[in-house]
């Protein structure tokens, strides 16, 4: 379909990036690739492995990795924009290039919730959000791709209103609960509806988070079953510990844990999948643009916190942040393989570090330096001005 992912120009590019340090596939069953090159091809990964072992031949551009670390680029599960690079939440431009130099390659919105005069009868929000799905396909800040056009669903939708929806090219719902539905009757009905027609949904969970939105508790995010637990770790405000774990262990949808939620609860649900083996539900976004600000860094953040603060190996912590997103959110970015989108990042232990490599700084708390950001097999940044200062860059040699 023609609006299926945001648009891309497909040079026929052969990308070479060898002499990787550390390749990070992004997979929770395979964290760690023993392989040290990557090949694109246009916008797709074709080969990984030994250099010796691939076809390097006929590069248009080589990248020496000069001993760091690729993961692929990292998707923010959970944003709000609202119109081009600005966000009127905190009257701030060029957020989204921003993010890209904080590794950020892949964005899905949870609502352009912010729009200034925001539409809420039934023809002018499926306007708004056929207009941002439009909008944001066209224009890519930075190269990044952003996934919008997420409709918040308000009472008097008809079944008919999410076939419309989805025929125009919306894939995925804002929010439930930020518009007038915040019974579980009503909005499992129109959840299921857009599961009918492939649009994926997300629920708000927790306390309001800013005057005018409302309380979703534990039964509510039940009984609507909607395919994404939004921010399960509130945002901010989270449920009680015992909501929180009879979400992780009562339903089997995505548990997305948010960097403008409640960092303890963050923890929590963090936990209790671990216990319940069920890790790749795990998914990491941001929440953002929000009353706490923008957060360029938002993801990695969430990444250190997770890893130094709830146990988990980085390579691990990486994993929620690519490919479990990737699968839960249906994108073909977020792992390292033959097919996959060529979005990468790269990164080192920054300077100064006490962490005696990238992922043992990660571990011990510390946030990595970005050396590049690739986005479909082309440069999209170099030394990343937002991370603190990367050990090793990558260079373009050719
Ligand atoms: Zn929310």
């Amino acid at each position: 379909m023609a609006h299926d992912e945001p648009s891309k120009s497909v040079p026929q590019t052969k990308l070479v990036i060898r002499n990787i340090g550390l390749l990070l596939s992004g997979d929770l069953a395979n964290p760690i690739l023993d392989a040290d090159t990557v090949v694109a091809v246009g916008d797709r990964i074709t080969a990984v492995g030994k250099e010796k072992d691939v076809d390097t031949s006929g590069a248009t551009v080589t990248i020496d990795a000069r001993g760091t670390a690729l993961a692929p680029g990292l998707i923010d599960s959970h944003v709000h924009p609202v119109c081009g690079d600005w966000t009127p939440r905190q009257n701030q431009l060029g957020w989204i290039d921003s993010y890209l130099h904080g590794g950020v390659t892949t964005m899905v919105s949870a609502g352009e919730v912010h729009t200034p005069g925001r539409p809420k009868d039934i023809v002018g929000l499926k306007a708004m959000a056929i207009f941002a799905q439009r909008a944001f396909h066209a224009f890519r800040p930075g190269g990044v791709k952003i996934y919008a056009g997420a409709p918040v669903i308000e009472h008097g939708m008809v079944e008919d209103d999410f076939k419309e929806l989805a025929a125009a090219g919306v894939k995925i719902l804002g929010e439930v609960g930020l518009g007038s539905v915040k019974d579980g009757k009503t909005a499992h009905q129109m959840v299921s509806w857009a599961r009918k027609y492939g649009i994926q949904s997300t629920i708000h969970t927790g306390g309001p988070s800013i005057p005018g939105s409302s309380l979703i508790d534990k039964d509510m995010v039940l009984e609507t079953d909607a395919d994404v637990i939004g921010h399960v770790n509130g945002g901010h405000t989270a449920l009680p510990d015992d909501q929180i774990m009879a979400l992780c262990e009562r339903s089997t949808r995505a548990l997305e844990i948010v960097h403008n939620g409640n960092e303890r609860a963050g923890l929590l649900a963090l936990r209790t999948a671990m216990e319940l083996k069920q890790l790749d539900r795990v998914i990491l976004g941001t929440d953002s643009p929000a009353g706490s600000g923008v957060q360029p860094l938002g993801i990695l953040r969430m990444i250190s916190l997770l890893s130094s603060l709830g146990g988990i190996p980085a390579e691990v912590a990486i994993c929620l942040a690519t490919g479990n997103t990737a699968k839960m959110r249906k994108l073909d970015c977020g792992l390292i393989a033959p097919g996959r989108e060529a979005s990468f990042v790269l990164m080192d232990k920054a300077q100064h570090s006490a962490g005696k490599n990238l992922l043992d700084s990660i571990q011990k708390g510390d946030l990595p330096g970005i050396g590049m950001v690739i986005i479909d097999g082309a440069v999209s940044a170099q030394r990343s001005r937002n991370t603190p200062p990367a050990t090793a860059v990558p260079e373009v040699v050719t």
